[in-house]
């Protein structure tokens, strides 16, 4: 379902990704961790091209990435994105911003995308607030309801990039209870989080990142309790 090969990536001077191979087959759930600045949120922004990439192939369900236009819309349509800040639209309503994607990219009539919209929210938890804006929400629920705006682009693909990592200790879990939730239901997922918890219990495999490279691949026990590399016991270390 995802598909990166020999992918290198610079910013000037800084080699930020380092020849990454990843075949993630659809239904699989791959948590990434390793230390700040080791090209995490870069490894995710080149899966939807919100980076570009200065060689090798990416490719979504068998089609690589277009570089731009329409088929680069469609793209992003099929991999939906949930950042650790919610980037809720501000100005508009809970449900607003649920339907607008499914009525602007994928050209659904307002009743139907407001039907799909509904039952999203209601899925998360928030049908409640839909005539609220962002910022009458807590942080946790705002963030669920930047995962049923994804989620309603009907994508192939779910990235997270530390999806919890600005919440308040007590809404972390109700955000990574829809997350665990949609695992069980077999979307394919990459997540970044330090959560590991979350990673054990959903997690089919776990990619350790430093410097640019995926350093260590390996099923979440596995590496938990048996890191081949110093680097990831060193970081296990200070994390655990
Ligand atoms: P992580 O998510 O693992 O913390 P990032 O992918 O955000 O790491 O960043 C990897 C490295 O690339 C860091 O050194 C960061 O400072 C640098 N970096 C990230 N985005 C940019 C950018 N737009 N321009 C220049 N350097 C960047
Ligand atoms: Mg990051």
């Amino acid at each position: 379902m995802i598909s990166m090969r020999s992918v290198d990536k610079h910013f000037g001077a800084l080699h930020v990704l380092k020849d990454i191979n990843l075949e993630v087959p659809a239904g699989q759930v791959v948590i990434v961790i390793g230390p700040s600045g080791s090209g995490k949120s870069t490894l995710c922004r080149t899966i939807n091209r919100l980076e570009s990439i200065d060689s090798g192939d990416i490719a979504i369900d068998g089609t690589p990435l277009p570089l731009e236009g329409k088929g680069l819309a469609m793209l992003r349509a099929d991999v939906g994105m949930v950042f650790q800040s919610f980037n809720l639209f501000a100005h508009k309503t809970i449900l607003e911003n649920v339907t607008l994607g499914p009525i602007k990219v994928r050209k659904m009539n307002k009743k139907a995308a407001e039907e799909l919209a509904l039952s999203l929210l209601d899925r998360v938890g928030i049908a409640a607030q839909k005539d609220k804006l962002p910022a009458q929400l807590s942080g946790g629920q705002q963030q669920r309801v930047a995962i049923a705006r994804a989620l309603a682009m009907k994508p192939k693909v779910m990235l997270f990039d530390e999806p919890t990592s600005a919440l308040d200790p007590e809404m972390v879990n109700e955000v990574l209870d829809v997350m665990t939730s949609l695992a069980r239901e077999g979307m394919t997922m990459l997540v970044v989080t330090h959560e590991m918890g979350f990673a054990r219990k959903a997690g089919d495999r776990v990619l350790f990142m430093a410097d640019g490279e995926i350093v260590e691949d390996a099923p979440p026990e596995q590496f938990f309790t048996q890191a081949q590399s110093a680097r990831a016991r060193d970081f296990l270390g200070k994390i655990l």
